[in-house]
């Protein structure tokens, strides 16, 4: 839904990169394969990079499709042919490459999760690096180093402290802080910094704390990301 509303498609993308295989990371995924199934008009696998697991969770997912699958190919006379998907398990190194755009990865720090990693695409000189979540490290400083845009998962340590509540305070051992996130911009330095996947969620209009959290350690642009943000690079 979020491609279309940025003017892509589901059957436009050339590939999808997934971060780890936590459920709020890959809960949409089955509706991207069935989509971009549905809009193509001739086979069109779907290329997924992920992490080890990525191939067992596409062919669960493919498998809970399967009474979909079976009455959208008894409906559609033109429609033959099955989803399809090419996985690709990387760990960090070098991952695609088309000429023009290079893709790397870097494993992150989000135990017990094995492994999580962080993407950078670099297009000239142009290059953004989506961390995914982790505690700050230096696999993932590397990767970070000298790119234009860093966007940072991050969460409110002094938020979930108030709280006081132990299911709630476990999330904080093994995601950044908005100051962890802001140092790693920091010692990157990145030209700007966005803060996605907050926890908790901020009410409409509470933004600017976490803005100013993130400026006492990071002297660069610092945006909160909300959908169909734009960000030239
Ligand atoms: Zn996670
Ligand atoms: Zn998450």
């Amino acid at each position: 839904m979020r491609a279309a509303a940025a003017g892509t498609s589901a059957g436009a993308l050339t590939a999808l990169l997934v971060t780890h295989l936590h459920s709020d990371h890959i809960t949409d995924l089955n509706d991207v394969i069935t989509t971009r199934w549905i809009l193509s008009f001739a086979p069109s696998p779907l290329s997924v990079f992920g992490p080890p697991g990525t191939a067992a969770v596409v062919e669960g997912i493919e498998a809970m499709l399967d009474f979909d699958t079976g009455y959208r190919l008894a409906h559609h006379e033109d429609l033959t042919w099955p989803p399809a998907t090419t996985v690709v398990e990387v760990d960090s190194g070098d991952v695609f490459s088309n000429g023009a755009v290079r893709i790397m990865s870097a494993r992150t720090e989000h135990a017990p999760v094995h492994h999580s990693l962080a993407f950078r695409v670099d297009d000239g000189d142009s290059s953004v690096v989506v961390a995914g979540e982790t505690v700050p490290c230096a696999s993932l400083d590397e990767l970070c180093d000298g790119a234009n845009v860093l966007v940072h998962t991050a969460v409110r340590r002094d938020l979930i402290e108030a709280f006081g509540l132990a299911r709630l305070s476990d999330v904080l051992d093994y995601h950044s802080s908005v100051p962890d996130a802001a140092s790693t911009a920091a010692r990157a330095g990145v030209r700007t910094l966005i803060l996605t996947h907050l926890v908790p969620a901020p009410a409409p209009g509470t933004e600017a704390a976490w803005l100013d959290q993130a400026a006492s350690g990071f002297g660069g642009e610092v945006l909160v990301a909300s959908d169909l943000l734009r960000v030239e690079v």
